[in-house]
């Protein structure tokens, strides 16, 4: 049976990366960088104050000492947004505010702290150096610099320095839309009374919210019956979108119609089981479109199943057509606060909580681990990747998979 690797590594080498397109700054956040950024310009753009103060030629103070004052007077005034109508001269001063630019001829700035002021004159007792209080031109970012490369993950600052640079609108990739499928005659929507032998649709919910989350658009198909005409035309509706999603009728038994579904509907498959628990049956192929090549993954029905296939299959797909760098969630070691234990021979992906402890991050199992315990999800923080056949002592090292936001960790590296 295909290993996770390599049914990961099958999934990845069919993903191209998505085109790109313009948005405007106020609407990049969280999109991914499509062109590299090059400075245009230089910021600050002239030399400015850091204070409220003076601004002085610094030659001229350099006699001042304790008991022995300069006295400098006052030309003029300039604060942020304006500009000095005039040049400063010998025994002379501005008087500046934080930010504004530095009047010609001055070279340094005296904080108002450091100075008597009289009328129309500053006396002050101490020398300054040419360039204090003064922030020079292109101190921040030169004229020329590469600072963002593509495949970044837009956050807050990279969105202040594109402004600071000029620019009101960015390159990002696309953004894959993903059509999510739920099927099963005993589905109904969350808010439908239940009639005998029915269960409220949750993977619908938690699999449009792990779409979002990697980056994609969900868009719902709702639920279609264990009808196999049902199943195609809902998925023939999913080819609009980038990717489709199905969850539930992958395994081996008589209502089980997914395969055959999308099969039906011209896909390609690839594979149909992967060597993991929870999740073996699960199903990844093409289907040629008008639009273009969709991928399609038909994931298990059980709840925890569909949402730790999602994580280590289509997320990585997903970020990869987004144009992210590194599309696989990021992984840590950990010591086992408690025996994390995977029986049977398939590798297993078992629900941790992490906690920071003295000797490092402690894995915490969150109880209960069978494939419909849903909240084992709601608890964790990571998946402790055990092979078969496994149990883990408390105190003992696991790998985990971080489940955490990890768009702060992924944009450094
Ligand atoms: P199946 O793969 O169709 O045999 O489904 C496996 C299990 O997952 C069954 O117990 C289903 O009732 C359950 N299940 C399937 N789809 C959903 C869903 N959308 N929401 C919640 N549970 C589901
Ligand atoms: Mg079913």
């Amino acid at each position: 049976m295909l290993s996770v690797a390599e049914a990961l590594e099958r999934i990845l080498a069919r993903v191209l990366v998505l085109d790109r397109e313009s948005v405007p700054l106020d609407g990049a956040l969280g999109r991914v960088l499509a062109e590299p950024v090059v400075a245009a310009r230089e910021v600050p753009p002239w030399d400015n104050s850091s204070m409220d103060g003076y601004a002085v030629r610094a030659a001229d103070t350099r006699s001042a000492g304790a008991g022995r004052p300069v006295r400098l007077r006052v030309v003029g005034e300039v604060a942020a947004g304006t500009v000095a109508s005039r040049e400063l001269g010998p025994g002379q001063a501005y008087r500046i505010l934080t930010g504004a630019p530095l009047p010609r001829g001055s070279d340094a700035v005296v904080p108002q702290e450091d100075v008597r002021r009289d009328d129309h004159h500053v006396a002050l007792e101490k020398a300054v150096e040419p360039g204090a209080y003064v922030r020079p031109h292109g101190e921040d970012i030169r004229s020329g610099d590469r600072l963002l490369e593509p495949g970044l993950v837009l956050r807050p600052a990279a969105l202040g320095v594109l402004a600071a640079l000029g620019r009101a609108r960015v390159d990002v990739y696309r953004r894959p839309t993903v059509a999510v499928l739920s099927t099963g005659d005993e589905l109904v929507a969350p808010e439908a009374p239940l009639g005998p032998g029915q269960i409220p649709d949750s993977n619908t919910y938690t699999l449009c919210g792990l779409v979002a989350e990697a980056g994609g658009v969900p868009v719902s198909l709702g639920i279609a019956p264990d009808r196999r005409e049902q199943i195609i035309e809902r998925l023939r509706q999913g080819l609009q979108a980038n990717v489709i999603v199905s969850s539930a009728g992958v395994s081996v038994g008589d209502r089980d119609l997914v395969r055959d579904a999308a099969e039906a509907l011209g896909a390609r498959l690839d594979f149909w089981r992967v060597n993991m628990r929870p999740g073996k049956p699960l199903t990844f192929g093409r289907v040629a479109s008008e639009g273009g090549e969709r991928l399609f993954f038909g994931l298990p029905g059980n709840p925890v199943s569909s949402m730790v296939t999602f994580e280590l299959f289509v997320r990585p797909a997903l970020r990869r057509m987004g144009g992210h760098r590194v599309p696989e969630r990021p992984r840590v070691t950990a010591r086992a606060l408690a025996p994390i234990d995977n029986p049977g021979s398939r590798p297993g992906y078992l629900r941790v909580r992490l906690e920071p402890t003295p000797g490092g991050l402690g894995a915490q199992p969150t109880g209960e681990q069978g494939s419909g315990i849903l909240r084992s999800m709601l608890l964790a923080d990571g998946l402790a990747v055990l092979p078969g056949d496994t149990k883990v002592p408390a105190g003992g090292e696991v790998e985990v998979i971080l489940l955490l936001s990890d768009e702060a960790l992924s944009a450094q590296r």
